[in-house]
């Protein structure tokens, strides 16, 4: 596969409550997307403190710390084409009421602060390899062809 990229995401602790992970995995494997890591996991503070170190400070800052780590998230590593572009297209906007509607964010969410998912910043040079590494040790990552792939690429 050309330009074959990987690109970190997790279903955000409402996301796991509200039985979205099968839906939000579905339609990443539907795109085309190929899963080489995946793990469900409780997030640390400390952990969540380097995860979202960029925005230590504001106001919100405390409350996404709390709400990350109050519960179970299934952190995941997609591989594909611009993946990491493509995941953060069809995740939608960060304000799931500014989402349109068939992005993820934009059919599960109405609130700021529960907005279901997340994933790597495509702005953001380098993010996805950083949010990887944080997550996941090395062995932890699969390399495979999927099936699917000769039809795809
Ligand atoms: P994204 O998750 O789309 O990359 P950001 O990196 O800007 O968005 O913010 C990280 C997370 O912090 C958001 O997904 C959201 O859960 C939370 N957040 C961002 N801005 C606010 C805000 N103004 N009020 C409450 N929570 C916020
Ligand atoms: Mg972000």
């Amino acid at each position: 596969m050309s330009d074959a990229e990987r690109t970190f995401v997790m279903v955000k602790p409402d996301g796991v409550q509200r039985g979205l992970i099968g839906d939000i995995v579905s339609r990443f494997e539907e795109r085309g997307l190929k899963m080489v890591g995946g793990k469900f996991m409780q997030i640390s503070e400390e952990l969540a403190h380097d995860h979202y170190g960029e925005h230590e400070g504001k106001p919100f800052f405390e409350g996404l710390v709390d709400f990350i780590t109050s519960g179970p998230v299934f952190a995941m590593v997609w591989e594909g084409q611009d993946a990491t572009r493509q995941v953060r297209q069809m995740m939608g906007e960060t304000d799931p009421a500014e989402s349109a509607p068939g992005t993820i964010r934009g059919d599960y969410g109405l609130d700021l602060g529960r907005n279901v998912i997340h994933g790597s910043d495509h702005e953001d040079e380098g993010a996805n390899e950083r949010e990887i590494d944080l997550f996941f040790d090395e062995d932890e990552l699969v390399d495979y062809e999927r099936i699917d792939e000769t039809w795809l690429y």
